[in-house]
């Protein structure tokens, strides 16, 4: 089973060791700077990240970069979707160079602009990306909170983007950011449910990446905060219950709880605790 945390790179060279200080096995990073345009590409620091990934044994195709928050793939301002098309492709190239499997990417956000606008839009976007993209790498739509004129924020939205897209993408679940949009993985019925709309728009075999985060909301209330594991709405009962299904555990773990590597180190032990107590945890 894999399980790991965003990391913070500094520098990106001591992520792999410090991701096996914390009891992870995977991660994910931001490539560049979030919140800036600018890239900046440094060779000499990748050279070393991946001599230092070679070391740790940690599995790069089970990575993910998370592309900068600034890109709006729906955006209906010109300016803004140009730039955010040229952004993700410089990051998928960046994770080619970086020798990493995924880049993970939000749909994106319609502003004043229609729903279907804004879904058409994003796949129109991603086809033109994907275009010419490196081959080794596979874009990751996240589903994201129903919060502020986001879109997909459920399975049936990123299926329609993805098919209109006209690429083989995958996706990642985002446990904090499906619960507030009503995906309630703490009952046998709602993980039911679940399951069974993956299979309907999706399919379960593209549902590659997760995202590992409690609620500091309750249910369906579209604020998307998240909260450690075991802490918020979804709790360690919630958790054991997502769990519980094995067709969940073949899909890599990746916590954005709050905090650093010490905080990061205590959730993933609490998340191998809920493992162990269903007879779960490879040794
Ligand atoms: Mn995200
Ligand atoms: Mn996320
Ligand atoms: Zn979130």
């Amino acid at each position: 089973m894999f399980i790991g945390a965003h990391m913070t790179t500094d520098p990106l060279s001591s992520v792999p060791s410090r991701t096996l200080k914390i009891g992870g096995n995977t991660f994910q990073i931001f490539s560049q700077s979030p919140r800036m345009w600018r890239t900046n590409f440094n060779e000499k620091e990748v050279t070393k990240f991946k001599g230092e990934m070679s070391k740790s044994g940690i599995n790069s195709d089970k990575v993910m970069i998370h592309a900068s928050y600034l890109i709006n793939l729906a955006s209906p301002r010109e300016e803004v979707w140009e730039k955010s098309k040229t952004r993700l492709k410089a990051e998928l190239e960046i994770a080619h160079k970086m020798g990493l499997k995924y880049v993970n990417v939000h749909p994106g956000s319609r502003l004043r602009s229609p729903e279907d606008k804004a879904i058409e839009r994003s796949a129109q976007a991603i086809s033109e990306v994907l275009y010419d993209a490196p081959e080794d790498v596979t874009l990751l739509l996240e589903i994201v909170s129903p919060k502020g004129g986001n879109i997909g924020y459920n399975f049936s939205q990123l299926k329609r983007i993805a098919d209109m897209s006209g690429h083989e993408i995958g996706f990642t679940y985002d446990t904090c950011h499906g619960f507030d949009g009503g995906y309630d993985i703490r009952t046998k019925d709602g993980m039911e449910k679940f399951l069974e709309e993956i299979d309907e728009t999706i399919g379960m075999n593209k549902l590659v990446m997760c995202h590992l985060n409690d609620s500091k909301f309750p249910i369906n209330v579209h604020k998307d905060r998240h909260e450690r594991i075991g802490r918020g709405y979804i709790g360690k009962a919630g958790f054991t219950n997502f769990f519980s299904y094995e067709i969940i555990r073949s899909i890599p773990m990746v916590l954005e709880t709050p905090g650093g590597d010490a905080e990061h180190a205590e959730d993933i032990s609490i998340v191998k605790e809920i493992w162990n107590s269903l007879g779960i945890l490879d040794k």
